[in-house]
């Protein structure tokens, strides 16, 4: 008998399953909405002329391979920390932000989940939107963490269940971890407003939860980076106890580059060094220290004036370009194909995803009829969208939804 014979077969990742399917399909029109990845109006991958640029500087400088430190390159976690929080954020100039650089957005997660499960000092439970992120469930589950869930979508509207949201805050024992999605919420692309931000706020206080924030997208919302920092940089205010995952693969298009940070907010400079070295003890046995070319990359393009202008205009670009597609999508269904369904939550929501409130039958007709791939709980990339292809997809969403 071969010494992995009782191994199961597990089931395949959700997401890239429809990447998968969309490979086997040889039709012209065929579209791939399953990958959360920004494509240009080309539907081709995107990279930043200001990482290009930041590239060839890099390049030029004809620096060494040598090792990082365990939490990364300083000069990275620096512009990171200030990118997130705000150059003038209390924790940033009081010196008690303990950051480290990450494997990208979820090896923060994973860091902060491993973190929180071995020095929470409350119970290791942590509640998670209903829907989330597919990944957040194993990432905390897998660290020891209990995972729970607070009500989030509400399917009637397609939009965000506040109330039952306030009302599972409230009801969720004193001192629970709370994850929140900083802004453009993956998979249903629907945030809170600034003035129910405000309130989620206050309930979080008065009920003491320890909030993680989860910033994928930070830019990539409303274009905007402070702006999409505005939940994060309230609490931390409001003097919350915060933690948070930073990503660049989105919005500086460095997916494969596994750039990202995980930082906790500490109650001074002393407390900061205390939680440093034990998140560092964490991470050695990991992978000992994080790879340099994404953190050079992302470090050149925010210590570099001009690159980071460049940048910030770009990550508007690509923000713009989604919420076109957003508005060219809504229009074509409901004045060139007259569809009866309300769709008012296209454009309502935000981010790189749409929460469509197809159902999974219609989602396999689309793909058997129209060639168009997303994921069975009706979430399209909208990124995968382009000027070329807008109507053919409001044609088929119309057909199947009539
Ligand atoms: N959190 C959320 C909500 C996400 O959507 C993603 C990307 N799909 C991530 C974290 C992490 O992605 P990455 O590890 O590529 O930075």
């Amino acid at each position: 008998l071969s010494t992995w014979s009782s191994v199961p077969q597990g089931p395949p990742d959700a997401i890239l399953g429809v990447t998968d399917a969309f490979k086997k399909d040889n039709d012209p029109r065929k579209m791939n909405l399953g990958v959360g990845a920004y494509r240009d109006d080309n539907g081709k991958p995107f990279v930043l002329s200001s990482v290009r640029k930041a590239d060839k500087i890099i390049l030029e400088k004809g620096l060494d391979k040598e090792y990082a430190g365990i939490t990364g390159l300083p000069d990275f976690t620096k512009a990171a920390g200030e990118l997130a929080y705000g150059e003038d954020s209390a924790p940033i100039k009081e010196n008690r932000l303990a950051i480290t650089q990450s494997i990208s957005g979820t090896g923060a997660l994973r860091i902060g989940a491993a973190f929180l499960s071995k020095w929470y000092p409350h119970a290791k439970k942590v509640f998670l939107p209903n829907p989330t992120w597919g990944n957040h469930i194993p990432i905390f589950g897998d660290s020891g963490m209990q995972v729970e869930k607070y009500r989030y979508f509400d399917k009637s509207t397609n939009g965000l269940d506040f109330g039952g949201m306030i009302d599972d805050l409230k009801n969720a024992p004193k001192n629970s971890v709370v994850l929140l999605h900083a802004c453009a919420h993956n998979p249903t692309g629907v945030d809170p407003t600034q003035e129910q931000w405000d309130e989620i706020a206050q309930v979080v206080k008065e009920r003491e939860h320890f909030s993680f924030f989860d910033m994928a997208y930070q830019g990539f919302a409303s274009g905007d980076c402070t702006r999409d920092a505005y939940a994060l940089r309230k609490f931390v205010d409001g003097n919350h106890p915060v933690v948070l995952s930073q990503s660049f693969a989105k919005n500086m298009g460095l997916y494969g580059e596994r750039v990202g940070a995980f930082s906790v907010v500490c109650g001074d400079a002393e407390e900061k060094a205390r939680v440093d070295s034990q998140v560092k003890i964490l991470i050695r046995p990991m992978y000992s220290n994080p790879p340099i070319n994404g953190a050079r990359l992302v470090s050149t393009v925010l210590n570099t004036p001009d690159l980071k202008q460049e940048w910030l205009g770009e990550v508007k670009t690509m923000a713009d370009r989604i919420i076109d597609m957003r508005h060219k999508l809504r229009n074509h269904l409901e004045n060139d194909f007259g569809s009866k369904v309300h769709w008012s939550h296209i454009t309502e929501q935000i981010g790189m995803f749409c929460y469509t409130g197809l159902k999974p039958e219609q989602v396999d007709k689309l793909r058997d009829d129209w060639h168009v791939y997303l994921t069975r709980d009706g979430r399209i990339s909208i990124a995968g969208i382009s000027s070329h292809n807008v109507k053919y997809l409001a044609e088929a969403i119309h057909n199947v939804t009539k």
